[in-house]
């Protein structure tokens, strides 16, 4: 069981609310217990508990473990949020678990919805992170437009928009190459207008399919950064 403080270097603190109510009435720990935390940034820490309730939870750091070593690659998901919220905390959540670096949400022309609580979607990530026993935190951006995504891409590396344009479409994972930072454009339920999808070309986004199926947006957005994961393994 993995604890999340991003204040880990701070010296004795008090653990978040939610992660001491964890603490004190899930795993049951008590004074002295021992907790093993990440700070979403690459460290693994032991800390002692000096005081526990259900409000909570204070500890001595005692020593850093070890750095996990940050990937050869990188990946950036632009996606827009799907109408059900659910689905697009599955996005967050699988794409945590698979290996993810920066979640752009997208509003485009056919999105279903215009808002996100991010501050409840970074729990999810936090969640994702500690589950699969990772110290990096996935970073989630602000929901901005598309052509504003567009802009802020990386010009230095490869860039992809998963369309569903019929046979003639490079697939994935045959066109990306490992190592460095790729960013796949996902569209929502009603797909990339094509005016969004010039725009794409003109930011020099390269069309891919992900296979003959037409996928919903949390499928096809956890297939692209799963194919990009595994091309890096
Ligand atoms: N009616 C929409 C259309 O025709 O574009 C369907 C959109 S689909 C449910 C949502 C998004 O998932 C698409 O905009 C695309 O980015 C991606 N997608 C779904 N299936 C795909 C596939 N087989 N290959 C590439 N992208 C796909």
């Amino acid at each position: 069981q993995l604890f999340y403080d991003p204040d880990v270097q701070r010296g004795p603190h008090a653990l978040r609310a939610e992660e001491a109510r964890h603490a004190f009435q899930v795993l049951r720990k008590r004074v002295g217990d021992e907790l093993n935390l990440v700070d979403g940034k690459g460290g693994w820490y032991k800390a002692t508990v000096a005081s526990i309730s259900k409000r909570e939870c204070l500890i001595d750091v005692t020593l850093l473990r070890r750095e996990a070593a940050r990937a050869s690659y990188s990946t950036t998901l632009l996606v827009a949020p799907t109408k059900n919220i659910d689905r697009f905390e599955w996005i967050l959540e699988k794409t945590t678990e698979i290996g993810i670096d920066f979640i752009q949400p997208i509003l485009t022309q056919h999105s279903e919805r215009k808002n996100i609580r991010t501050d409840r979607l970074e729990r999810v990530i936090e969640s994702a992170m500690k589950q699969s026993l990772q110290a990096w935190l996935p970073a989630l951006g602000n929901l901005c437009s598309f052509a504003e995504a567009l802009q802020q891409s990386d010009p230095a590396g490869q860039k992809y928009l998963a369309y569903l344009g019929g046979q003639n479409t490079p697939q994935l994972h045959r066109t990306c190459r490992p190592g460095g930072h790729v960013t796949i454009a996902v569209g929502p339920e009603g797909g990339f207008s094509p005016a969004e999808a010039e725009l794409a070309v003109s930011a020099d986004f390269n069309f891919v399919s992900l296979g003959p199926q037409r996928l919903r947006t949390e499928t096809a957005a956890i297939t692209a950064v799963h194919t990009i994961a595994q091309l890096n393994w």
